[in-house]
């Protein structure tokens, strides 16, 4: 029928103008919505890649074809101690385990922008309760934590479990798996951005899915993450060590991978 024919139209219509209707970041590249025509053949095509695959229980996936691989089950040779010097954790059946006391460890290279894949284990048998079952961080940028802990059917305080923007975002569900099963954090960061006299001119925004469930919703971090405090943005480069969190407890991890993006 014509007139439904019209409908149709006008749907998909409404549809492009949604999608060119979406928010604007003043840092983002011009998307491109002004420069070329629709479906114009002249537009440059995406970079091609190999995805990755997907871990199971017992062997790690592999990393897309652009990915830094982090942490490859071998050694720690990304990584240093931040008390200086190499890294000190264990690794013990393909699996990188905190060795508490040694201290955090970060990445020898900076990241800013990035997609970043991390995988966890929590210490089975248990022990301990609240902030002291398991409890470990991935640090962007060395200073904004995701937080690392065993919670399941492990109560504590709810900006302070795992899947929680430490002290500032609860995790919208509870996605934890049992200890002893290895998990997953695929996260998107956009780092802040610091005008040269050191004024935020943007903050910094996160998106966490945990096990495939999303987590954190591109959330604004309102600075720097910190127990029973929310300190204010200071200003640092655009790129920053990945920092993994000593605290005092051996959980593992393992297939570590980042991609940086661009603007
Ligand atoms: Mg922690």
């Amino acid at each position: 029928m014509r007139r439904s024919g019209i409908v149709i139209k006008i749907g998909l219509v409404s549809s492009a103008l949604i999608i060119g209707l979406a928010p604007v970041d003043l840092f983002a590249a011009d998307s491109g919505l002004t420069r070329w025509k629709i479906s114009d053949r002249n537009r440059p095509l995406p970079r091609v890649i190999t995805p990755g695959t997907s871990s199971t229980p017992q062997e790690p996936g592999r990393a897309p074809s652009d990915g830094v691989v982090l942490f490859d089950g071998k050694d720690l040779s990304k990584w240093e101690s931040n008390k200086g010097g190499a890294a000190q954790w264990k690794v013990v059946n393909g699996a990188m385990e905190v060795a508490p006391g040694t201290g955090d460890i970060h990445t020898k290279q900076a990241f800013g922008d990035c997609q970043l894949h991390v995988e966890w284990a929590e210490p089975n048998p248990p022990h301990d309760k609240d902030q002291g079952r398991g409890n470990s961080g991935i640090y962007l940028m060395s200073r904004y934590e995701l937080q690392v802990l065993d919670s399941y059917e492990n109560t504590t305080y709810a900006d302070g479990q795992a899947g929680a923007i430490y002290a500032q975002f609860p995790p919208l569900v509870n996605a934890c798996r049992p200890p002893g099963e290895w998990q997953a954090y695929d996260i998107v960061f956009r780092g802040p951005r610091f005008a040269a006299g050191g004024k935020l001119l943007r903050a910094a925004r996160i998106t966490v899915l945990q096990n495939g469930v999303l987590v954190q919703d591109n959330v604004e971090l309102t600075g720097p993450t910190d127990y029973m405090k929310r300190p204010p943005y200071t200003p640092h480069p655009e790129k920053m060590p990945l920092l993994l969190q000593d605290h005092d407890q051996p959980v593992r991890f393992r297939n570590i991978w980042i991609r940086e993006l661009g603007e």
